[in-house]
């Protein structure tokens, strides 16, 4: 057999059982989610006000283990608000991964900073805390008491760390050296719902997180998001920025400041306490799909599924073949194999450096990251698909 095949038979066997075509994820629902739903347009309270939202955000905390969460409209909304929470305003810079969805960089332009593009580690997928530690010691200077980028003048004031397509970045290391220049870090949660980092959850690593439930996402609320925060007074603030910054008054319409319309509507918050009450269940799925995936690929040469940190346990929200080596053609090939066998396949993002907006942002040597663009693909991940394989 030739590579493609053999390829290819991998992929099916794992799949084998499952209604083609095959999408990269879907959502799953149960009985439960047409309840609550049916029960939040019973009520009325479709909308801005109803219980499910302080009931989704109260289970997500208990779930995490965090102190506080409020619900907002997107995963976009829930960084933008966390960005602001740590004190990101105009001018400053924002050190984000150059490899992530282009929300990452989107949040930090919506306060009027700049991105500014770092490397990855290839274990992680997500950004290196030793490369960043000689990076940030090469271009920050301290100036009246503020770290500058040298090259710029700009204010250095948060980092953002991804965890890439649920793997935990190495938050313990990154936090040392975040510590060092005293940046915030915010964790950009997206795709890691559930997924730890020694024995700890991803969203409560960190000061402030940002999570996804959009509809692609571990569990989903039709479109959603939540900010995940240690600190009562910044819950509060969070609270009340994304709730117009209205007064609390019985009668009265005012407002004390420009505030955002991000708060989840109640239908949404709904649909979330259903998917919660199972995110054990998907996961345990995912991992026994991506087990799955690591088996048929044991025995096919040039070619593996990206394995999970060492020092975590992940939810493999997203599973990705990596080609041994950077080759582009080899790459498209294969993308071209699978979506011609209705098997969706995708690339990672294409890195945040090469998009028009942010081609002239500041960027350290990004040679992992280049690297990885040629070498990981995408596929299907949708918790259910196990179930149909056999592979139980
Ligand atoms: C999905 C995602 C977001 C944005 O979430 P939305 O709910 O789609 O706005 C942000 N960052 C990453 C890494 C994501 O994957």
């Amino acid at each position: 057999m030739d590579s493609s095949s053999t390829l290819l038979a991998a992929m099916k066997t794992v799949l084998a059982g499952n209604q083609f075509p095959v999408a990269l994820h879907e959502p799953s629902f149960s009985e439960r989610e047409q309840q609550l739903v049916k029960d939040c347009l019973d009520s009325g309270y479709v909308s801005s006000v109803g219980e499910h939202v302080d009931r989704f955000e109260l289970q997500l905390a208990e779930y995490l283990g965090a102190d506080y969460v409020v619900a907002v409209v997107n995963g976009t909304a829930a960084l933008h608000i966390s960005l602001l929470l740590a004190g990101v305003v105009v001018s400053d810079e924002v050190i984000i991964p150059a490899l992530s969805f282009v929300a990452t960089a989107n949040a930090v332009r919506y306060c009027g900073a700049t991105p500014h593009f770092v490397d990855s580690e290839p274990h992680t997928l997500g950004i290196g805390p030793a490369k960043l530690s000689d990076y940030l010691a090469e271009i920050l200077q301290l100036d009246g008491g503020v770290w500058r980028n040298k090259n710029t003048g700009c204010r250095v004031s948060a980092i953002v760390a991804m965890h890439t397509l649920g793997h935990p970045v190495d938050m313990g290391a990154l936090n040392i050296v975040a510590a060092r220049y005293g940046l915030p870090v915010i964790e950009d949660a997206a795709e890691s719902l559930g997924s730890c980092y020694k024995g700890k959850m991803t969203g409560t690593l960190a000061s402030i997180a940002a999570i996804s439930f959009n509809g692609n996402k571990i569990i989903t609320t039709g479109g959603g998001g939540a900010i995940v925060i240690r600190d009562k007074q910044l819950a509060v603030r969070a609270k009340h920025l994304t709730t117009t910054a209205k007064i609390s008054h019985a009668w009265e319409i005012a407002h004390d400041e420009t505030g955002f319309n991000y708060r989840m509507p109640n239908l949404n918050a709904a649909l979330g306490c259903a998917q919660l009450e199972r995110i054990t269940a998907f996961i345990e799925q995912k991992r026994r799909l991506a087990d799955a995936y690591s088996d048929a690929f044991f025995s096919v040469t040039g070619i593996s599924v990206f394995q999970e940190p060492e020092f975590s346990r992940s939810n493999y929200w997203l599973n990705a073949l990596l080609l041994d080596e950077a080759d582009l053609d080899k790459r498209n090939a294969v993308l071209k194999l699978l979506n011609n066998e209705a098997i969706m396949a995708r690339p990672v993002w294409t890195l945040m450096h090469k998009l028009p907006m942010y081609r002239d942002n500041p960027r350290m040597d990004l040679s992992v990251v280049e690297d990885l663009e040629q070498r990981l693909i995408c596929i299907p991940s949708s918790p259910f698909l196990i179930e149909a394989t056999g592979h139980a």
